[in-house]
């Protein structure tokens, strides 16, 4: 007894991002304390059995670098836990170090879903959060917390539709009265872009860059259409005729043109959910627009070319990366009033 009232004093709620590109976790009255790739070096060892060696930025840093017996990887694939052991390895090491920093006991946590998952990837992420420590499982559909982290009114009975872009998944949601009437997702998000950028380079120079150089390409000088100053980069990859490492300039033309067909699957994606629409709602996305957030959601021109394709405004949040766990966050300061949108 004593212990629960102690546990009770000193226990935080957290909220938890599990994105298949980056993790993000707040701490209630904190903010966000912690913001990392969803990458973890394993290592096999002469048993067979593996052992996380590295976990977010120490471990991304290892992507396609790393020597035979450690890989790195990404446990999430396409918005959901592709790798159950690794990324329960993963909460569990970023959840301690949370914890040891705040000195936290037996955090409930609320913990964000893609809408429309299975109930077998529901419970494997439940279960993932309490065998690293959860007291209790929230969990609240990526969408929803997205909305509510760009500050959109999910509460009223108008509609507000939101657009994330992710690294593996674009997700596009109409939500109205703390529910979600319509969504749509498709797996094409930031990665995809890398791939395509990656497919281009390889086509166009015979030559074969990393994921995450082609990464860096197009956060620097990628785009969804042509704008004022044109821009290049410099990319090193290894030779496909020659086998040796080489090095090409890259044009913002260049890789508008490789990013063309990821770009266009978002903007139908739109489309076709704006088709979807009912009619009474139709009309209040005509007035307050499309909503974007998620990482992808940056990629240069994007919200404009969407503004132009569906004549529709489109407002980027501050914040694209930190939307869904700030989202979830506020679920969990105003549990009374949000807890309707708590998946059971
Ligand atoms: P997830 O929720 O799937 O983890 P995020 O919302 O964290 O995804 O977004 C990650 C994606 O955003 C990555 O593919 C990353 O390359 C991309 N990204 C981040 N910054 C930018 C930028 N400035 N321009 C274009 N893409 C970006
Ligand atoms: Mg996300």
């Amino acid at each position: 007894m004593i212990f629960n009232s102690i546990s009770g004093l000193f226990s935080n709620d957290l909220a938890i991002d599990l994105g298949t590109a980056n993790t993000l976790i707040y701490l209630k009255g904190s903010g966000i304390v912690c913001n990392e790739p969803t990458v973890v070096a394993v290592q096999d060892d002469e048993s067979g059995k593996r052992k996380v060696v590295a976990v977010g930025k120490e471990a991304k840093k290892m992507l396609g670098r790393t020597p035979e017996n450690i890989t790195a990887m990404r446990p999430m694939k396409e918005g959901v836990i592709a790798d159950f052991e690794v990324t329960e390895e993963m909460l569990r090491h970023l959840i301690r170090k949370v914890r040891d920093k705040k000195a936290i006991l037996s955090p409930r946590i609320i913990i964000c879903i893609p809408h429309g998952v299975t109930e077998v990837e529901k419970r494997a992420v439940r279960e993932s959060a309490e065998s690293a420590g959860a007291s209790q499982v929230f969990l609240i559909e990526e969408p929803m917390a997205a909305a509510i982290g760009a500050g959109m009114p999910i509460t009223e009975p108008c509609a507000s539709m939101i657009l994330d872009i992710g690294g593996g998944t674009t997700e596009m949601a109409l939500i109205s009265l703390k529910g979600i009437v319509y969504s749509r997702s498709v797996r094409v998000g930031g990665d995809t872009m890398d791939e395509y950028i990656q497919n281009y380079v390889k086509r166009r120079y015979n030559m074969l860059i990393g994921e995450r150089t082609a990464e860096q390409v197009k956060i620097s000088i990628g785009s969804a259409m042509p704008f004022p100053e044109s821009m290049s980069m410099e990319v090193k990859g290894r030779d496909l005729v020659q086998g040796v490492p080489r090095a090409v300039v890259l044009t913002d033309e260049e890789i508008r043109d490789a990013l063309a067909e990821p770009v266009n699957q978002i903007v139908e994606t739109v489309r076709i959910a704006l088709e979807r629409t009912p009619p009474e709602l139709a009309s209040d996305i005509v007035d307050r627009g499309i909503t974007m957030t998620g990482g992808g959601s940056m990629l240069r021109g994007l919200g404009q070319l969407i503004s132009r394709e569906t004549d529709l405004p489109v407002n980027l949040v501050d914040d694209p990366l930190s939307a869904v766990v700030l989202g979830s966050g506020a679920v969990l300061d105003q549990l009374e009033l949000l807890k309707d949108v708590i998946v059971q």
